[in-house]
């Protein structure tokens, strides 16, 4: 195992922050696993995860069973990780920009297809190697002016070569889920069978510039570029992997998550094993677009009825709002039909407030498809 350190731009004089890395895997290997934890810093099932990764990613090295170089960034987030209000953790946005440390990730699909415009072949690997080199190129001239954007820019540095990209997070209160692309979907199948991943949510872009979607995105914006003529190879695939809610932090989980990952990169060729057989897939993949976002229209006590993993028919009672001083007993129903896998940990609504997600078959949204 290899550790890195990676130094962030430092806002402010003797406020230095680090990113880690650690490299697994032989020098010459097939190719490159890249996964990360706690991006959204409030968010540590993941970092358990990762940490329980990191000794079974080294005693499978010292075993000689990596294919592939694995690079495992267990904090993602120092900056985040940091931000804690009055006994709150504050991991999602920077306090200092409120921006959300998950979207704005540089998009260089533009500027990485006028570099290779004229240079590529017909043969789809010196194509791959062409995109790669140019990606790392131009993110190496990216010159980033605040903490946030070095962050970004370390963790985009990162990964940006590497075949497959995992982004672990988890909602409030939640069962497994994950998001990907249509395109990826046949490769991170797998991935969603072994965690046992509830919902899937299917969308290429989400147009929220995503850690998952700056990898996809780039090649798929190239396919469509230049596509027609030449064989542009699918470089990264990627998925953002939501284990469960924020209090799901505990290491039977976190073993069997590991282990989980452990069997997909086995199947995926990156560790010389057996993989176990699939399990079935609990619910099928379906459109981001088809997510139902149910608000209240009124604030006051939130009362759920239903519980992350219902299945729920359209016009079922999801909550009641209580107004304890006019003694209002306001009653929260779903639209459509789908798997309820996500729901608040707020327990006092706000009026206009999203109180739970819903997976519906049928894609009826469209623009902007993901939380702020
Ligand atoms: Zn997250």
């Amino acid at each position: 195992m290899r550790h890195e350190i990676h130094d962030l731009l430092a806002p402010l004089p003797g406020t230095a922050r680090q990113v880690h890395s650690f490299h697994f895997g032989p020098a010459e290997a097939a190719g490159k696993i890249y996964i990360q934890s706690s991006l959204h810093a409030d968010e540590m099932p993941g970092m358990l995860v990762a940490w329980h990764l990191k000794q079974r990613l080294a005693e499978l090295e010292a075993a000689g069973r990596l294919r592939y170089q694995i690079v495992l960034v267990p904090v993602a987030n120092p900056v985040g990780l940091e931000q804690v209000l009055m006994d709150v953790p504050l991991g999602r946005y920077q306090l200092e920009s409120a921006q959300n440390f998950n979207r704005g990730f540089v998009d260089l699909s533009d500027e990485v297809g006028n570099a290779i415009d004229g240079l590529l072949t017909d043969d789809a690997q010196h194509n791959l190697e062409l995109v790669r080199r140019h990606l790392a190129d131009a993110l190496t001239r990216q010159q980033p002016d605040t903490q946030l954007q070095s962050l970004r820019l370390t963790l985009q540095r990162l990964a940006c070569d590497a075949d497959m990209v995992l982004d672990l997070h988890c909602d409030f209160e939640a069962v497994a889920h994950l998001y990907t692309t249509p395109e990826a979907w046949p490769q991170v199948e797998p991935l969603a069978r072994y965690i046992g991943a509830q919902a899937c949510l299917l969308a290429t872009d989400s147009a929220a510039w995503s850690f998952d979607e700056c990898f996809s995105l780039l090649w798929w914006q190239l396919q469509q570029r230049f596509g027609e003529h030449f064989s542009i190879p699918t470089g990264s695939f990627a998925a953002t992997v939501e284990l469960r809610g924020q209090g799901d932090v505990n290491h039977r989980l976190a073993r069997l998550d590991c282990q989980a990952m452990l069997d997909y990169l086995t199947r995926f060729g990156a560790i010389a094993a057996e993989a176990p057989p699939l399990p079935e897939l609990p619910f099928p993949a379906t459109p981001l677009a088809g997510v139902e976002p149910v608000a209240t229209p009124v604030g006051g006590l939130l009362v759920f009825c239903v519980q992350p993993g219902n299945y729920l028919e359209a016009g079922q009672l999801v909550a009641e709002i209580i107004d304890p001083i006019h003694d209002r007993v306001t009653p929260i129903h779903c639209n459509n039909a789908g798997l309820l896998y996500a729901r608040s940990l707020r327990r006092m609504a706000t009026a206009g407030m999203v109180i739970a997600h819903i997976a519906g078959r049928e894609a009826y949204r469209s623009g902007y498809l993901l939380s702020p």
